[in-house]
């Protein structure tokens, strides 16, 4: 074992001491700061919002482009810091306009709430008015 192993901290990424001042601690380990990258795009992440996805880190812009999961009331792409509410395979953001019933446009965030199909219903009547138009 050589001194320098216990001295400098070695990159998860190249497996390699890590000489350099500076560098970047994520996911609980140590990482030259051109190792640490978006798995989609490589720009260097050091300093920069990202998101775990399958074990591999990727930038903020590579995630809303190709992992993000869809709002299914507006199909815009959810941000991995927002509020969301996921019910089987449909998210929500879990605002009052993308979270609402469909029969009365009644916000459900903190509510009581059924999903047929990704459709959002507060009560039995306005399953009914649903199912009827
Ligand atoms: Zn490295
Ligand atoms: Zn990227
Ligand atoms: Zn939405
Ligand atoms: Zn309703």
């Amino acid at each position: 074992r050589h001194y320098g192993d216990s001295e400098k901290p070695r990159c998860a990424g190249c497996d390699e001491l890590i000489f350099s001042n500076e560098y970047t601690q994520a996911e609980g380990q140590n990482w030259h700061l051109k190792h640490f990258c978006c798995f989609d795009c490589d720009c260097v992440l050091a300093g920069e919002t990202y998101v775990m996805e399958n074990d591999k880190p990727v930038c903020q812009p590579c995630y809303m482009k190709n992992h993000a999961v869809h709002c299914t009331s507006c199909k815009k792409p959810i941000e991995p810091e927002a509020q969301r509410v996921s019910y089987g395979e449909h998210h929500w953001h879990a605002e009052p306009q993308c979270f609402q019933c469909l029969g009365c446009s009644k916000c459900l965030v903190g509510q009581r709430f059924m999903a047929l199909q990704g459709k959002l219903l507060c009560s039995v009547e306005c399953k009914k008015k649903v199912m009827a138009s």
